[in-house]
């Protein structure tokens, strides 16, 4: 019988919840057991493809094409497997259901409840993910914070798991923040108790506790929250600031975690087989060298918005043992003239993905002193449009080429809709995602860096470099180094640089500590060549 452990979160959001079921999934898959992570998110969107980064962080592409929330990106990273759409659960799609299921007729004279209709929707998914992937455990992140009011029905049927399957099968870890009070020099573990008073009012008795903090934590801590929370410190575990995430499964490791949880699941104790990610994480933390990486983007402000594309470069650094350092150029202040830009030699710079007009003047100018220059250039899917639109106006002569995207009414339009886009009326999951083949161009860079002739990558746009323009292109050594089958242009470079590629696709997706993305690869290779 697959088991189940839930993972919920006190006294506020962002607290590395994410990082830390991804850790505990990790440590479970390396005892031998087959493992799998959900993520559960409260909010009525169906899916996060329709949130701005802004407010929600980047937007996760499944080899299947779901637009998933951050945390499925470092459940793969950790796991080191691909996990599909159905790994994220929202409370949009389940009262979608619900609604569908009362308009059929399926629960005829019945009223239609949130418990049970909506909490059975619930459970019945979690087992559903359970089966597809036949798992021995499915560890469910709960997101939000306890107390929130959209978060109760999944925690209600996280309770109710407990009632259906027996204490051997469910396990609630609770993770909680313990701040440190700088005026009094003491760690405050007030907060803490109330948010499991919180989610004990609701019926859950947490079984584990994970305590969050900058610093570690000494046993009179461990002690008084034990008092206070009806868990034997034995079950306590401290999740403190780390230099980097990838050690947290080590960390937890290192306090006998992976023990404790065996035991509470009636598990079978096998030591977690962990050699490659020791070794890993002994590298990253000992570098020999640095690369300085700029990334020009939109959203610079919220690192989270490109959380996978900072973990494919540290994936692919640490390869070569050097430490990226990042630095950061907000495309809108280039535009606004807030910020000028300098160009140095010895960086690699990445033209980030987006959407929509704003910044991308900026990046476009940006571009154009990078191409003149000849840097190392990376431009990821909106960074391939836009160089495309760059080399357009300043190389093609095409005065006002641009993206429909950004000037419907342009005279050049090098980059446009995908043809089967043109239909498309709906904005909510109908983008080219997930998963696509490209056929790679013999003699290119990029066919030379993946060193394979097809390759997989996963997608997100609606727009694409524009085919009736790729002639042009090519002609001034702006050439196509990979295509879809329907002839889209995937990958592009510019012939005889040293590295000025764009690519339509997120290889930063499919990137993993111990099987970095290709392209980041050849990118930091690049860098380090000077
Ligand atoms: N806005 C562009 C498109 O829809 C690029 C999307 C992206 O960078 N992910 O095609």
């Amino acid at each position: 019988m697959t088991k189940f452990v839930f993972v919920t979160g006190g006294v506020l959001s962002s607290l590395g919840k994410g990082v830390f079921t991804a850790s505990a999934a990790l440590l479970l898959q390396r005892m031998g057991y087959n493992t799998t992570a959900v993520k559960i998110d409260p909010y009525l969107n169906v899916d996060a493809g329709t949130m701005s980064p802004y407010a929600h962080g980047e937007v996760f592409v499944t080899d299947d094409g779901g637009e998933t929330d951050l945390d499925i990106g470092h459940y793969e990273r950790f796991l080191g497997k691909s996990l599909s759409k159905i790994n994220n659960i929202t409370a949009g799609q389940i009262y979608q259901i619900v609604i569908e299921k009362e308009r059929r007729g399926d629960y005829l004279g019945q009223t239609v409840q949130i418990i049970p209709h909506v909490t059975n929707e619930i459970k019945n998914r979690l087992k559903e993910i359970a089966r597809a992937q036949a798992s021995d455990i499915v560890v469910v992140e709960i997101g939000g914070t306890v107390g929130d009011i959209e978060g109760l029905p999944f925690l209600e049927a996280a309770r109710q798991m407990r009632l259906d399957l027996g204490f051997q099968n469910t396990l609630y870890i609770h993770v909680a923040l313990t701040p440190y009070h700088r005026v009094v020099g003491e760690i405050k573990t007030k907060p803490l108790q109330h948010s499991v008073q919180e989610l004990r009012r609701i019926g859950i008795q947490p079984d584990v506790i994970i305590v969050r903090s900058e610093q570690p934590i000494g046993r009179d801590i461990v002690e008084k929250i034990s008092l206070y929370t009806n868990v034997q410190p034995e079950y306590i575990f401290n999740d403190y600031d780390l230099s980097t995430i990838y050690e947290l499964p080590l960390i937890l490791h290192s306090q006998g975690f992976s023990k404790r949880i065996a035991e509470k699941l009636n598990l079978e104790y096998r030591e977690p087989q962990l050699d490659d990610w020791i070794s890993f994480v002994n590298k990253i933390k000992n570098p020999e060298r640095k690369i300085e990486v700029y990334m020009i983007g939109k959203y610079t402000k919220v690192r989270d918005s490109y959380v996978s594309i900072i973990e494919a470069l540290r994936h692919a650094s640490t390869e070569y043992r050097a430490e990226p350092v990042i630095r950061w150029i907000e495309a809108t202040d280039i535009e606004s003239g807030a910020t000028k830009f300098e160009y140095k030699e010895k960086a690699g710079y990445i033209i980030l993905p987006g959407f929509g007009r704003r910044g991308a003047e900026g990046k476009i100018s940006v571009l154009k002193i990078l191409r003149e220059e000849g840097g190392i250039v990376l431009g990821i899917c909106f960074g391939l449009q836009l160089m495309a639109v760059e080399i357009a106006r300043n190389v093609l002569g095409l005065d006002k080429a641009n993206s429909t995207e950004l000037d419907p009414a342009t005279p050049h339009p090098v980059v446009d809709l995908l043809e089967e886009q043109k239909k498309i009326d709906r904005l909510g999951g109908t983008m080219r995602l997930g998963l696509s083949k490209s056929i790679l161009v013999k003699g290119t860079k990029v066919y030379e860096i993946y060193g394979s002739e097809i390759v997989f990558e996963r997608h997100r746009h609606r727009y694409e470099i524009n085919p009736r323009y790729i002639d042009s292109f090519e002609k001034i050594g702006f050439i196509v180094s990979g295509y879809n089958e329907k002839n889209y242009a995937d990958f592009m470079e510019l012939k005889d640089y040293r590295f000025y590629i764009g690519t339509q696709a997120h290889p930063e997706l499919r990137s993993r500590p111990l099987t970095p993305s290709p392209l980041f690869l050849g990118f930091v290779r690049e860098i380090l060549r000077l």
